[in-house]
Formats: structure tokens, sequence, C-alpha cells
């Protein structure tokens, strides 16, 4: 069977009989896969916590006999893991970002480039406390789903196209793909506050000198629901953060 390497970033993780696990892990040269670590969860494996949740691993792997890949070697390059589970704002915002990753990323999909650097890039200096969590995981929301063709128009009206030095851009329509005027709006587009605007444009250039230190509520409400309509799907890890705001 032949044996390749690649580097990648655990997902997620799903136990496996006694001691295995299934592992999904974002591949900078393959995309995403689904790997088995056997003996990953007796005490004595060779593993270690390797293979944890948010661990950047060089991987060594075969294609086993299902459609499942097993791993054979991991080496960690990235030891993201510990920091992040040990403070919960961190993980939520963690397993948001990686609900979102595992969405928009196929599977083999081949090399998974600028999103797989974009990822990376987060949950690192999510480990490292870099931004506030929340700032991380919308920024990374923002830009993953831009990088995957939804970008947000931020500085002119979708619908006329006038600017924001021309008039006030207040709402925001998820399924028209970003800012309206008040002359057309929709009835369900939401109502915005310049402060939000700048906040969003922060984000999604990860702007971090012109992000505000304040979470807004409606910018949360906003990239989630930009990320569940573009995604096609419900975030189960988006519906944890907002019963704490009380969405
Ligand atoms: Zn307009």
């Amino acid at each position: 069977m032949p044996v390749y390497n690649d580097e990648g970033i655990v997902l997620r993780t799903y136990s496996l009989g006694e001691a295995d696990r299934i592992i999904t892990i974002l591949t900078r040269e393959h995309g995403k896969i689904r790997a088995v670590a056997k003996g990953v969860r007796r005490e004595k494996s060779r593993f270690g916590a390797r293979l944890e949740p948010f661990m950047r691993d060089q991987l060594q792997l075969y294609q086993g006999r299902s459609d499942l890949q097993i791993v054979s070697q991991a080496v960690c390059v990235g030891p993201y893991s510990h920091s992040i589970m040990t403070d919960f704002p961190s993980y939520e915002a963690a397993t948001l970002m990686a609900e979102v990753a595992d969405d928009l990323i196929g599977d083999d999909q081949g090399p998974s480039g600028s999103q797989y650097i974009l990822f990376v890039g987060a949950i690192s200096a999510l480990s490292r406390r870099l931004h506030a969590p929340w700032q991380i995981a919308q920024s990374y929301m923002l830009r993953s789903l831009s990088q995957a063709g939804w970008r947000p128009q931020l500085n002119s009206c979708v619908t006329c196209g006038i600017t924001d030095s021309q008039s006030p851009l207040l709402y925001f329509s998820v399924a028209d793909g970003g800012v309206q005027c008040e002359k057309h709006h929709k009835p369900d587009a939401v109502p915005i506050t310049e402060a939000d605007r700048a906040l969003l444009s922060a984000l999604l250039a990860g702007d971090w000198d012109h992000c505000s230190d304040k979470p807004s509520m409606t910018v949360e409400h906003v990239v989630e629901m930009w990320a569940r309509y573009y995604l096609d799907r419900p975030l189960h890890s988006a519906s944890l953060i907002d019963s704490n705001y009380g969405f």
C-alpha cells in the first residue's frame, strides 16, 4: 500500500471500537480526509496527544481497505490544542471554525491551499490569544466564505451601487449579498450601524488595528446568517454560542 506524507490539522475526532479513533483532518495537499488512528485512546499510545482536535501535524498515511485512510505516523508541528481546549471561549470559537471548514472543504479534493493557510492561521492565533476568540471566529468565517466565492459587499448598495460617501448604508441583506441603502433595503434586511459596517469590513480584511474590541450582537448575527445561508445548513456550534446571547 503506498504510503504518503502530508501536513494536516485535526478538525474533529470520533471514537471507534475500544481504542481507536476516526479523525477528520484538513490537509494541505489532499483536502479533507478521514483517517483511522489505531490504539490512539490507549494510555500508552504512540501518538500521544498529537491527534487531538486542533493539533497540526506532519503525517504519514496510507489508504486502508475501506474509504478511510490510516495514520501511521504523526509529528507535531503546531501544538495548538492545549491552550484552546483549556479556555471555553477559545474552544467554542475553534469548534465553530472547524464546523465551517468541514463544510466548506470537500473530501479528498486535492490541495486546499489558501483555505488551509487561513484555517491554520486562525487556529494558531486563537491558541496564542492574539485577538479575542469571537473576533478570530467571525473573521475566519467571513474570509473563508469569501475565498469560496461568497464575499459580502460592504462599501456600496448591492441593488443600486450607491457608495457610502453618497448615502448611508445601514441595512444588510444576506440573500442579496451585502449592504443596502435606505431606498432599496428589503424587508428581511437587518438594520446595522456605521460601527457594525466598519467592524464587518475590518473582520473581512483581517485588519486587527481597526477591529473594535467590543463584540456586536448584530455583527455576530449577520456573520452567522451569512454562513448558514451560503453553507445551506444550520451551524450547531453557532447555535450553542447564540444561546448565550439569547438570539
Ligand atoms: Zn441602493
